[in-house]
């Protein structure tokens, strides 16, 4: 591809060389890393742009539309890279394009930092914070289940977490159900409104009862309520004073975000399916969100992740950014460089990578006593070990299995 050189002077000789996806699934989920190499040997970096429900989609867009975009490029230019990545599509990215271009973006922060000789934190503004406060996800089956999984996680040094009930039929997300749940319904494994609107206090009266008032906890919806049923949750669980209620409603009904934070007295978090960072935008400024969960890969990686964080602090919204199995332990390291480095930060969600992971990516990060510290080493600190990479490689339709069987016991499609 003619490779159309900005209308200023490289500072040197420095070049792109090579952009490529790589896809490894080393816990199953497929994970896409972006790597970006330059005309000196042993430079290259490393960006998440994991879409794992679309993998191959973001890896075709890398390498046959976004990569060829950077080759020859001097890779300084990360805002002019960035643009021109975003703008030459003509129609604005969606998460496919979005995860390319993080792939591509974060890949040069990554490389900024291994020049400048600094992690990426640094060139961010440098640490406001120590170490990063996050929560993990203490599911089970019934209520005594999942608080002894929330127990053990506070015996590890957790102040943060997550509690997910299942229940009959398909449970609630994150939560093993009961299977035939519904047994005079057309779909018996099926999830129902009402059953969990009435189950969810309760998890919290016992969660409360049995953790103690110090204890930081937080649920995850996962889109499956209207606005006035997100309402009458938030109003029952007030008593139990939840650090954050997560993606009450679906992100079609996003524009209904503000009555529903406005009559809720737990704070409200949303943002992790958001793939636009003008809607992003307008869940901060439009008073939709208490916290913004980004997942930073989907609207494009660290470049408009930082703008987005600016205008949180300055409007009083902080972060939750979303960072369970499907994001690769390189889109972690960059969550962390944000999250260390702005005032507007509230918590980080964590994930525990199996060894296998651990072996495809040197230095991913691990968390201890409830706390992730990002790596001193320039640039993110995560290596890629190809090799390894090539060992696991991806499953195709694990998630579309899950999705095609999560309905109402009626039958009925439900959100995923
Ligand atoms: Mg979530």
């Amino acid at each position: 591809m003619p490779q159309a050189q900005p209308p200023w002077p490289a500072r040197d000789k420095l070049r792109v060389t090579a952009v490529r996806a790589i896809v490894t699934a080393p816990e199953g989920a497929p994970l896409v890393v972006v790597r970006v190499d330059t005309s000196d040997p042993g430079l290259y970096g490393l960006g998440c742009a994991t879409f794992t429900q679309r993998y191959a989609a973001v890896a075709a867009a890398v390498d046959e539309h976004v990569g060829p975009l950077v080759v020859g490029r001097h890779p300084a230019d990360i805002e002019d890279i960035t643009r021109l990545i975003h703008y030459s599509s003509y129609w604005r990215n969606g998460p496919v394009l979005n995860n390319a271009l993080s792939g591509v973006d974060q890949a040069l922060w990554d490389i900024a930092g291994k020049r400048a000789g600094m992690p990426v934190y640094e060139l961010l503004g440098g640490r406001s914070r120590s170490a990063v406060e996050v929560y993990s996800h203490a599911s089970g089956a019934t209520p005594a289940e999942a608080l002894d999984r929330a127990e053990a996680l506070i015996a590890e040094g957790y102040r943060h977490v997550r509690i997910q009930l299942g229940g009959p039929g398909l449970g609630t997300y994150g939560a093993p159900g009961t299977r035939g749940g519904y047994p005079r319904s057309p779909f018996p494994d099926g999830w129902d409104v009402n059953q969990y609107l009435a189950d969810a206090p309760k998890l919290f009266e016992a969660a409360r009862e049995r953790l103690g008032a110090k204890i930081s906890l937080m649920h995850d919806v996962h889109s499956r309520l209207t606005p006035k049923q997100a309402i009458v949750l938030a109003r029952s669980l007030e008593p139990y004073r939840l650090s954050f209620l997560e993606d009450v409603i679906a992100p079609e009904h996003y524009h209904r975000l503000p009555e529903v934070r406005e009559a809720s007295p737990v704070p409200i978090a949303v943002g992790e399916q958001i793939g636009s960072v003008t809607d992003a935008a307008r869940l901060v400024h439009e008073g939709g969100v208490d916290l913004l969960r980004l997942h930073t890969s989907s609207i494009g990686g660290l470049t408009p992740t930082r703008k987005l964080v600016a205008l949180a602090e300055l409007l009083g919204v902080r972060t939750a950014f979303h960072s369970p199995g499907d994001i690769s332990p390189v889109g972690v390291a960059a969550n962390l460089a944000v999250d260390v480095s702005t005032p507007a930060f509230g918590y980080q969600e964590s994930h525990t990578y199996n060894e296998a992971t651990h072996e495809v990516f040197p230095g991913t990060p691990v968390v201890r006593d409830g706390y992730l510290t990002p790596s001193p080493e320039p640039g993110f600190g995560v290596d890629l070990d190809e090799k390894a990479a090539d060992r696991f490689p991806p499953t195709k339709f694990l998630h579309e299995r899950w999705a095609a069987n999560v309905r109402r016991p009626d039958g009925g499609l439900e959100a995923p």
